[in-house]
């Protein structure tokens, strides 16, 4: 699959910003692997440094092509954590600071959080708002210690906190994290479930003009999915995601989803042999400023879409990875090397399907908890008080985080339950 968005060069409208976080990553990054490996401390969770970046430099900071304030936030934890990801420190350096940066996807959307994919796809950046900067620093060591005893989590994995100021801008906060699909497979159908009915629909149409916007939990129920892994991997995968749900609500957060892409293996074939246009991939499928006219992302053209699949094509063939500062060229199986070791994203890049009697299928799943740092705050609160006066309580997506965690659980179990074995759950619902 190949996702682009549109390229953040020098007349993209956020260009400065981009460039301002990538130099200030590349700059606190390389600051903190420089340094002699130590064991955290509590006061580590806390750390922040402040950086002001201008185009003299100085004998500690390069200089820059703009003036901008960063601030990085709690080096040594993301540093060992980065780690327990097993991600390759000049890696992550490569694939965030390349020449050529990023590619912009989405727009601001209910949240308002611009997403920016790295040069090869592996990271995104996403810019948040400052509650959820707030929040992340408050619950990074129960994070940590999560990560720590749960080395199969499917919480988003959190590479970097920072912050970018520029002059007379505002303050933009970010997270640098894992891409959950992986750059070299098509990701035939997209879904982002809640567990929650209402709202939460695609319309039909949406989809057919394109084809691979993010579907709904109403989508998935209408076309009766299945996320198909075969006993033995099932109970693990709910195991897992259980103990995940449960520190989220402890941690009193909610509204996240499961994110969930599909690599049908017969199809990628098929369309592996026709020519490979690229996919403009938009976030939220609800997101109508997509396609308003005065919106950040234009639709690339047939011609620039050719353009960059040649680029690409090129990336891919190019044997060895080029010198940091060129874009980082890796070979697609080296792409995927760190995945190995996570139960959930070991079969290229994801979870292989697998049918009821253990024969392995033809779909791979890519699967993760997204969107995880929303605390049961005022806001929603609020958002809960007024939409309890018109619908069904249980069934409206800001409840309490206990009863979002639960039947955030019961719905995946649900589609996770083999088709034999929900007919009989349902019999026996409907019997009792
Ligand atoms: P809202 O709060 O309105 O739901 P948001 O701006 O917080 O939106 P997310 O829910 O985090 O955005 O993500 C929006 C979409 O972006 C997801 O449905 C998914 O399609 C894509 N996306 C988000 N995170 C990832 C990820 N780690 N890997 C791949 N795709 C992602
Ligand atoms: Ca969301
Ligand atoms: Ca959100």
């Amino acid at each position: 699959r190949v996702i682009v968005g549109t390229k953040v060069d020098q007349n993209h409208v956020n260009y400065v910003t981009a460039y301002n976080m990538l130099t200030g990553i590349r700059f606190t990054v390389s600051r903190i692997n420089a340094k002699m490996d130590r064991e955290l401390t509590a006061a580590d969770f806390d750390a922040k440094h402040k950086f002001s970046f201008d185009i003299t430099g100085n004998e500690l900071i390069p200089s820059a092509k703009y003036d901008f304030k960063f601030k990085d936030y709690a080096p040594w934890v993301f540093r060992h954590l980065r780690a327990k990801f097993r991600l390759d420190p000049a890696d992550y350096l490569m694939s965030l600071t390349s020449k050529y940066i990023l590619s912009e996807l989405g727009s601001p959307g209910k949240s308002g959080s611009f997403f920016y994919f790295s040069r090869d796809y592996k990271y995104i950046i996403k810019t948040i708002h400052h509650s959820e900067h707030k929040l992340l620093r408050k619950i990074l060591p129960e994070y940590y210690r999560h990560v720590e005893n749960n080395p199969n989590t499917l919480i988003s994995q959190f590479y970097g906190l920072h912050r970018v100021k520029m002059a007379y801008g505002r303050k933009i906060h970010f997270v640098v994290m894992n891409n959950l699909f992986p750059p070299h497979r098509d990701i035939h159908q997209t879904f982002d479930l809640k567990g929650s009915t209402i709202g939460r629909d695609l319309h039909e149409s949406d989809l057919e003009r394109n084809p691979r916007a993010t579907m709904k939990d109403l989508n998935w129920v209408r076309r009766n999915r299945h996320i198909e892994v075969g006993p033995i991997k099932r109970d693990f995968f709910i195991e897992q995601l259980k103990r995940d749900v449960v520190l989220l609500q402890k941690l009193k957060i909610m509204d996240y989803s499961l994110l969930v892409g599909i690599h049908d293996a017969a199809r990628g074939n098929e369309e592996k042999l026709r020519d490979k246009t690229l996919q403009v991939f938009q976030p939220g499928g609800d997101r109508e400023e997509d396609t308003s006219p005065n919106s950040l992302i234009r639709t690339p053209s047939k011609l620039e879409n050719e353009r960059k699949a040649r680029e690409l094509r090129m990336l891919i063939k190019r044997e060895r990875p080029v010198p940091l500062d060129k874009a980082a060229a890796k070979m697609p199986e080296e792409i995927l090397d760190e995945r190995k070791f996570h139960v959930f994203y070991a079969d290229d890049g994801g979870f292989q399907a697998t049918h009821e009697n253990n024969q392995p299928g033809e779909e791979v799943y890519y699967l993760g908890i997204i969107d995880c740092l929303t605390h049961y705050g005022t806001i929603k609160k609020i958002e809960n008080f007024f939409k309890g006066l018109s619908h069904d309580r249980s069934q409206i997506s800001p409840i309490a985080p206990e009863g979002y965690g639960e039947r955030f659980i019961n719905f995946i179990k649900g589609i996770t339950m083999s088709k034999e074995e929900a007919e009989r759950h349902r019999e026996a619902q409907e019997a009792s």
